[in-house]
């Protein structure tokens, strides 16, 4: 039996994931913001009578497409060669859904319309008479409440009829006005006759519409020179003057004449069909007067960010202290492993004191704070809360020239930067998304985050009860310092190499939805922590042999890593730190996890790292290697505003396919780090002397 390609189309935002994850039994990211998801992904599932390959495609409003992504959807759907389609639809907003639907049904392509969120349709009392709609529109429709995988049965057998019908559906067919239609009627008879595997009708359509780059791709499936036929361009030379003489004289009046019968026929369809209380969103807006407003929108955005700091922070330290307990008895186990075979000295040195610490390290420091603040923050992501965060921002963007979705990729950037750079895909400016691409580094990673959390812990905690409350604001703050970094440098490359006027954009903000706390908790966990750590500890273990190799070979009786330390030595003094810490910052370039534990193997000055100590050890450690509060600020700083590790490098080089704008996005943050530690340490050497 061979396997049937069924293409998952949909507005942003409407369950698309969630479908595709319940039927192939994937992870796709699911996020309740439009445009999470930004690239496409395919699974396999079965049932009784087909197998199927299910893609999921970038959400879309029409097949009308104004962004990269949109033009993705529209390219798969028109030529990915998708046997069946499934459209889905958010229930609470079905009219405006079914824009796409009338679009796709354009294609005849066997489609069934899957009506998800019936859940919270009825939670707002909106009924919708689903047999009715699928009875106007010739097609299957189907109500489902995704989050439930038992409401996709009747989904799978509309999907298991539509593949065995031996003609396909006619369908529902959108009139447009009587001038378009004299104009389809000119043209169609001689599309008909080169069509092939295209509706003739669409076709038509396309041709008038003039949209080059969609035309080529057409013109590579039709026989050669089919569009160029003498008697087609004919048609179609009649066709458009009829058209300018009734007015129609661009693209843009071409497609807003489309638009105007689409919506009337998606207003006509629903009529009866769909029948919404009056106040059905009340909750939500009530919300948004709180989240969203002038007053009060900036406060409960900065008390919610603080709450997560804390809640991270408290809750991060005992499971760390457990954790490297256990990974060092683990090493006493290896050595004795070692020992018992009789391997090597420089062999047990190398993989337990080289390799393995450096992992243990990682693992102990950076698992616990991860695992908290991913849930948290999917939690977050998941109620709807992000779009929001975007909506405040947004003046703050226009106002630096850029786009209010900036805030979302930004928001992207604390769990992962190369995440982030990947979203910033949303953006449809070319202009806007580099600035969003450039300045993603400039909020802190999950790789930077354990590192900020223990330097505050270590150097400005306070006793008592609430002792995570100061290193928690302290922590805001510096995520505040990185917010207002993006916008000052967004603004400086949008006066000097990036100039251009902000687009203007339409934000949907989703409407709130409780998150699944069971399932966040699970996924954040699975996709996230143990990605994101599988990642740091595949580039910990070859860091951890070349970091032994570095601290152990000697030149002239000191090692390499001394060499380097005290070559750097002069710049890192002149930026408040050392040379020990820069060049552990050159060598954290894999990954920022490793930063830290190459320092303290540095510091040691011993071949191998200390085994994962607490905070209060590695405290001691630093303040007689001569670190102050003043050096404290200085590596926060430096962490905050560097260069971006491998991997987001390589993504940004990547998405921006170009050298140029890579070595930039590196050498940005890089001077703006520079630049404030040595503002701050010049500024503290002088109150030193002015206060002596
Ligand atoms: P996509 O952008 O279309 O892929 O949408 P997602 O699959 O990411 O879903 C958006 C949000 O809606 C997520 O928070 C989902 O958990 C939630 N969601 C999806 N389907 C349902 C449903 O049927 N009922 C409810 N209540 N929430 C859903």
């Amino acid at each position: 039996m061979s396997e049937i390609l069924v293409a998952l189309a949909g507005n942003p935002n409407v369950g698309k994931s969630t479908v595709f994850n319940a039927l192939t039994g994937l992870n796709q990211h699911t996020g309740n913001w439009p445009g999470k998801t930004v690239g496409s992904a395919q699974g396999r599932f079965s049932t009784a009578a087909h197998d199927y390959v299910l893609a999921d495609i970038p959400g879309t409003y029409s097949l009308m497409p104004h962004s990269a992504e949109e033009i993705a959807a529209r390219d798969f759907l028109c030529f990915g060669g998708a046997k069946a389609l499934i459209v889905v639809c958010d229930g609470t907003s079905l009219e405006r859904n079914l824009n796409l639907v009338l679009q796709a049904m354009e294609l005849r392509i066997p489609t069934v319309v899957c009506v998800n969120l019936m859940d919270e349709a009825a939670k707002k009392h909106i009924s919708l008479d689903l047999p009715l709609l699928s009875q106007r529109l010739g097609i299957p429709v189907v109500g489902t409440a995704a989050r439930k995988k038992r409401s996709l049965k009747a989904l799978t057998d509309a999907l298991d009829r539509i593949c065995e019908e031996e003609t396909p559906q006619a369908g529902y067919a959108v009139r447009y006005s009587p001038v378009l239609e004299g104009a389809i009627a000119l043209l169609e008879p001689d599309v008909a006759n080169i069509s092939g595997r295209f509706d003739s009708r669409w076709l038509s359509l396309r041709l008038l519409e003039g949209d080059s780059e969609l035309l080529c791709q057409i013109r590579a499936h039709l026989a050669p020179g089919a569009l160029e036929s003498e008697s087609l361009q004919r048609s179609l030379d009649a066709a458009r003057t009829y058209l300018m003489e009734e007015r129609i004289s661009t693209r843009e009046d071409l497609e807003d004449a489309m638009a105007t019968a689409l919506v009337n026929a998606a207003e006509a369809l629903c009529r009866g069909v769909v029948h919404t209380p009056a106040n059905s969103d009340r909750l939500d807006r009530k919300l948004d007067k709180v989240l969203t407003s002038r007053l009060t929108g900036y406060p409960v955005m900065l008390c919610l960010l603080a709450l997560i700091f804390y809640i991270t922070i408290a809750g991060a330290n005992y499971p760390s202290s457990l954790l490297s307990a256990a990974l060092f008895r683990v090493q006493d186990w290896l050595t004795a492993l070692f020992t018992g075979w009789g391997a090597p000295d420089w062999l047990h040195s190398l993989l337990v004191l080289g390799v393995y610490r450096v992992l243990a390290w990682v693992i102990s420091v950076m698992l616990p704070p991860m695992a908290i603040f991913f849930p948290l923050f999917t939690l977050l992501e998941d109620s709807g809360y992000l779009p929001r965060v975007a909506y405040n921002l947004d003046g703050v963007f226009q106002r630096c020239s850029a786009c209010g979705k900036q805030a979302l990729t930004m928001c992207m950037g604390f769990g992962c930067n190369a995440a982030g750079v990947v979203g910033c895909r949303i953006i449809d400016s070319p202009r806007e998304r580099l600035l969003a691409i450039l300045t993603n580094n400039f909020v802190p990673c999950n790789g930077r985050f354990p590192a900020l959390i223990a330097i505050l812990a270590m150097f400005f905690a306070v006793g008592g009860p609430f002792a995570g409350v100061f290193p928690a604001l302290l922590l805001t703050a510096t995520i505040l310092l990185g917010v207002g970094t993006t916008f000052a440098v967004t603004k400086l490359l949008s006066r000097t190499i990036l100039k251009g006027v902000p687009s203007s954009f339409t934000l949907e903000l989703p409407p709130y939805r409780a998150p699944q706390v069971g399932k966040v908790i699970v996924r954040s966990v699975l996709d996230r922590t143990l990605f994101l750590l599988g990642r740091a500890a595949a580039v910990a273990a070859p860091a951890g042999a070349l970091i032994w190799i570095l601290a152990n070979v000697q030149i002239g009786g000191i090692s390499i890593l001394g060499r380097c330390a005290a070559f750097l030595d002069p710049l890192g003094k002149l930026m408040g730190m050392d040379g020990e810490i820069l060049t552990a910052f050159l060598l954290g370039f894999p990954a920022n996890e490793i930063v830290i534990p190459i320092l303290l193997m540095s510091y040691l000055g011993q071949g191998t790292l200390p085994p994962p100590t607490n905070l209060s050890e590695m405290h001691a450690l630093l303040t007689a290697k001569g670190w102050t509060w003043v050096t404290a600020v200085c590596v926060m700083l430096f962490f905050l505003n560097h260069w971006p590790c491998s991997t987001t490098l390589l993504t940004i080089r990547k998405e921006t396919k170009s050298l140029k704008w890579t070595i930039l996005a590196a050498v940005i943050p890089t001077a703006v780090g520079m630049l404030l530690c040595i503002a701050v340490s010049s500024m503290a050497k002088f109150f030193c002397i002015f206060l002596q």
